[in-house]
């Protein structure tokens, strides 16, 4: 143990001199950040005193005595106050764009995201947000999060209870897991569902025992609704785009995402590109049900910056959520605390394996990374196979990512070792619902949830996210997870794969970088990366796991501007 631990510390040490002295010739720096603890990400230990930085990228890096040769007296001098420095986090995986919801709609989530602690909860925040906003009957209502393992009643709220209250609205709440919601009469009406209307192909009609329509309208039968939602205008979409880029600066990242990009989405984008809005970087991941429209379209190229937002490959949702028990299984969910009946309901794919696998070897002939989101692991083996029958149509190296990867079994784990896919985890579950995947999936599986330590052992690159807004848009929160792996309950969500401070913040720096190609100018601090970095009000290596989450971030530098300081 001792001389493993020596040889790391003797790795970290040529690291640290490699990624800071490729620049020997001394010239005047335009800003040098001094007496810090910049952790530089490059090794585990690897940490100077000072960076200087010119024209947004790192020229030099190590102790505050030797970035005086870069200090001239036009160079401005930050004092970090030997507080933590990072590299700026990389977001592997949030939607920028629906967090316009969250501020054009009424809040009906569960502490610690909102308020609602029942179904009344629910109607009243409804009510507020309706005078609040001053709705006119006839005016659309909309709220986001409810999450209905989290209400008193542990069932989604009905049309019925809707109705009660708001009689001459049409109103829709969003499941917290945005692959579900639940309506009123009056959108069922304008969506043209009624007691005959069949559940279309992977979504289902909500109904009661008598046949009657609940309201709840689960994966595409709650999309096709969703499509029908008056959009609000571009102009008031842009103005609120400045609102949720503040929050990720707010919160340290320097590189975000759009996690699923639909046509008015990839609109709003545009906009805001034109307008010079991205400060940050952004990745925007087009919807694939409308690909043959992307790849015929000459102003959408994927893999480049163009003024702040890259196109990034192609988004395929696989499944749906496993908290809501629509994530595809191999094994059925448990059923009364039966998780050995191998007869019982295993979820189901949002697409058929024939059109996945049209979509992967478009995407492989185009040289388009792809993106899917799968929880459970029969949607892994989906993907999977469409790789295996178009991995000859590559022409590049691929870099598939597997979003969340929640519930991957051990031989994918491998597999995907084998492949070079990056998982992209979500150990924020453990918290929210990791209580809820115990009594639904067993403690064998939920134990294995995002298994992160796992995929370190076996050289996966793996990132973790918060998939905003399914869960706080906070950084030090999902680190918190990945280290501690704590329920609601307080029930550790299998303690062996807590993974350490340095493997949690690898999947929000340098693995992210990788997993965007972007590994040559993010994710580390060394020479010749950009001067993207975040500042926080603790040293995550030093204090009690379990109060990681309390850091707070203090700053936030994107290429060498401040873009975001604590008052
Ligand atoms: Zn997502």
């Amino acid at each position: 143990m001792l001389k493993v631990r020596k040889s790391l510390i003797i790795l970290s040490i040529l690291g640290l001199q490699l990624s800071c002295s490729e620049n020997s010739e001394s010239k005047s720096a335009e800003k040098i950040y001094y007496n810090g603890n910049i952790v530089q990400m490059t090794a585990e230990g690897a940490i100077v005193e000072a960076v200087a930085v010119s024209e947004g990228k790192i020229v030099a890096c190590g102790t505050s005595e030797e970035m005086e040769a870069y200090r001239s007296d036009s160079t401005e001098m930050i004092d970090l106050d030997q507080n933590t420095m990072l590299p700026g986090f990389i977001d592997p995986h949030s939607h920028l764009t629906q967090g316009i919801f969250e501020l054009t709609q009424a809040n009906v989530s569960s502490p610690p995201v909102g308020n609602c602690m029942n179904i009344a909860d629910v109607l009243e925040e409804l009510k507020a947000y309706k005078e609040d906003n001053n709705i006119q009957d006839g005016e659309w209502i909309l709220g986001y999060g409810y999450d209905n393992e989290l209400l008193t009643e542990k069932r989604h709220p009905n049309r019925f209870e809707l109705d009660s209250v708001f009689p001459n609205n049409p109103v829709v709440i969003g499941h917290v897991s945005l692959h579900m919601g639940v309506c009123n009469s009056a959108v069922l009406e304008k969506v043209g569902f009624d007691e005959n209307t069949p559940d279309p192909e992977g979504g289902v009609i909500g109904r009661n025992e008598d046949g009657q329509l609940n309201g709840l309208l689960q994966e595409n039968a709650a999309f096709a609704m969703m499509a029908i939602i008056p959009q609000i205008t571009l102009e008031e979409k842009i103005d609120l785009l400045d609102d949720i880029l503040g929050m990720y600066a707010e919160n340290g990242y320097t590189t975000i995402q759009d996690g699923v990009s639909n046509e008015y989405d990839i609109e709003m984008l545009k906009a805001g590109q034109e307008q010079n809005k991205f400060y940050l970087d952004v990745v925007s991941l087009p919807d694939a049900r409308g690909f043959d429209a992307l790849l015929n379209d000459s102003t959408i190229e994927f893999g480049v910056y163009n003024n702040g937002l890259k196109f990034g490959g192609v988004k395929i949702i696989g499944d749906g959520s496993p908290q809501g028990k629509t994530a595809f299984f191999t094994h059925p969910y448990c059923s009364h605390g039966n998780c050995d009946d191998t007869s019982g309901f295993r979820g189901q794919p949002n697409i058929s394996q024939e059109n996945l696998n049209a979509i992967v070897k478009k995407a492989y002939e185009n040289d388009i990374q792809v993106n899917m989101h799968c929880n459970g692991d029969a949607a892994i083996d989906m993907l999977i196979k469409a790789h295996e029958e178009n991995k000859d149509f590559a022409i590049g190296e691929l870099r598939t990512v597997i979003i969340h990867a929640q519930f991957i079994n051990p031989e994918q784990l491998k597999k995907v070792a084998e492949l070079n896919f990056t998982t992209s985890f979500f150990t924020n579950h453990a918290f929210f619902w990791g209580d809820a995947h115990l009594k639904n999936l067993g403690e064998e599986r939920a134990f294995y949830l995002s298994p992160m330590a796992s995929a370190d052992e076996l050289g996966i690159n793996y990132t973790n996210h918060t998939d905003y807004l399914i869960t706080p848009l906070d950084p030090m929160f999902v680190l918190w997870s990945s280290v501690n792996r704590v329920s609601r309950n307080g029930v550790v969500m299998g303690e062996d794969e807590k993974v350490t401070v340095y493997q949690g913040l690898k999947s929000i720096t340098k693995n992210a970088a990788y997993q965007y190609f972007e590994e040559d100018s993010k994710g580390t601090i060394e020479v010749g990366k950009l001067a993207d970095f975040v500042v926080l009000s603790d040293n995550p290596f030093d204090v009690d796991p379990m109060e990681i989450k309390n850091i707070k971030v203090i700053e936030t530098i994107k290429e060498g501007v401040s873009v975001f300081k604590l008052k």
